[in-house]
């Protein structure tokens, strides 16, 4: 039961179970499952029912929802489609969506924290983020009790509203600086000893949560859908789906024809979409600007072993650079048609659909599925209550920067520890 090796991509050398990267090469790891054909766990909650293809000993209670797939009636009459399926992952009572945090990152994080805690080495978690990253490990941390950091720009401080009370183990490092000065302070934080960042796409957990959206969409839909399109910054979600439609196909019961990718992002801030176009983004000011900045990442996985490229090569991919006016109105479009409001990355994906729709390359009849990645925001806001995560400490973007710790660094260190300690 949840039996599995981890083994690189690159030199093929089978791993410890809860390693992160390669010590050889720069190769992506991937899981290979000993169950080969699914079976839903019923007797477990929510993602967790997943459990034969996540990289887990045991749930993590009190976290992980599941997202929910579901025919699409509104949005596929409006663009004239017969086999449209919308996975959604949010806020939305009536159709059993139930992720207070509101997007697909929750799909992430509870794997992740759990397999964290399961490597018993009492290290202390570092994310930054610019949101929706942010809660959704601030939730899972807080149901594994698990020692977080989060490290953000001061941009992103009204953004950490969670449902649950603050929990006691979690320290908010407010960088003062841009999004950029935060992620790498938090890189310099998770290289110092008992820090350990979350490794973003390189950690299998995260993108085998990931994938539950394509295992998820699948189980309903009885089948692999011929595309499957999603917003994307990193593209972890574009490799998990490809991940998980690979595993489909080996289960049997599904279908043998790879999903292709169609990953959308958010002109000109898209370094994914300018790679695979080979054309030049003006990204200077990025992510200023950005119909959703969520989707903005500088250094995604693209051409390493297992990467983005590698994706987008073997399911026949495509890239999709959207305008925020285009954004804009395939938004309006959503919310009016299937009555729910969605995160603003969420509609760059509907854009991508729309332009597909109008230069033929999906067909009216073709099995499709729509990864709505976040929304019910304004819902969740109506209906539970919230709560917003207080800066613990100011840090300058400067800090721990220099091989050898300065008088500021090591203060800076002792009040993280202090503020751990405390709440232990
Ligand atoms: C993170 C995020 C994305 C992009 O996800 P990746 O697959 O990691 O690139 C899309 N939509 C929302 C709402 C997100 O939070």
């Amino acid at each position: 039961m949840g039996e599995y090796l981890v083994r690189c991509l690159g030199c093929g050398r089978v791993h410890p179970p809860r390693a992160i990267a390669c010590q050889n090469d720069d190769s992506l790891l991937r899981t290979e499952y000993f169950t080969k054909r699914l079976t839903l766990r019923d007797d477990l909650p929510g993602l967790w029912k997943f459990y034969d293809w996540l990289p887990v000993k045991e749930p993590l209670r009190g976290s992980g929802e599941k997202p929910v797939t579901y025919k699409s009636e509104g949005l596929a009459r409006e663009l004239g489609l017969e086999n449209l399926y919308v996975s959604f992952s949010g806020y939305w009572p009536e159709r059993g969506a139930k992720m207070t945090t509101c997007s697909f990152k929750d799909l992430e994080a509870p794997p992740t924290v759990e397999r964290m805690t399961e490597r018993e080495d009492d290290q202390i978690l570092v994310v930054a983020s610019a949101g929706n990253t942010a809660r959704a490990f601030a939730q899972a941390a807080s149901a594994a009790r698990l020692p977080l950091v989060l490290v953000v720009p001061p941009t992103g401080l009204d953004r950490l509203w969670i449902c649950e009370k603050p929990s006691d183990s979690t320290c908010v490092i407010v960088v003062n600086g841009d999004y950029t000065e935060a992620t790498d302070f938090a890189g310099r934080l998770a290289a110092r000893p008992r820090f350990v960042g979350e490794g973003g796409a390189r950690n299998v957990a995260r993108r085998d949560g990931m994938g539950i959206v394509m295992l998820d969409g699948v189980l309903s839909m009885k089948a692999l859908p011929k595309h499957y399109f999603q917003a994307v910054g990193s593209g972890t979600g574009g490799i998990a789906a490809w991940e998980a439609s690979l595993r489909l196909i080996e289960d049997g019961r599904f279908g043998w024809h790879l999903p292709k990718l169609h990953l959308a992002q958010n002109s000109p801030c898209a370094p994914i979409y300018a790679a695979w176009t080979r054309s030049r983004m003006e990204t200077g000011l990025c992510p200023a600007g950005m119909y959703d900045d969520v989707l903005y990442n500088r250094k995604p996985p693209y051409s390493v072993k297992g990467g983005v490229k590698e994706a987008l090569e073997e399911t026949g991919g495509e890239v999709y650079g959207i305008s925020n006016q285009e954004a804009g109105i395939a938004q309006k479009i959503f919310e009016e048609s299937e009555d729910i409001d969605i995160l603003p990355a969420a509609a760059v994906a509907v854009a991508a659909l729309q332009k597909a729709v109008r230069s033929g390359a999906v067909e009216k009849n073709d099995l499709i599925l729509l990864n709505i990645t976040g929304g019910g925001v304004s819902r969740a806001k109506e209906e539970l209550d919230m709560n917003l995560l207080k800066c613990d400490i100011k840090a300058e973007p400067s800090a721990l920067s220099s091989a050898s710790t300065s008088s500021y660094d090591n203060d800076l260190l002792t009040e993280i520890d202090e503020i751990l300690e405390r709440r232990a």
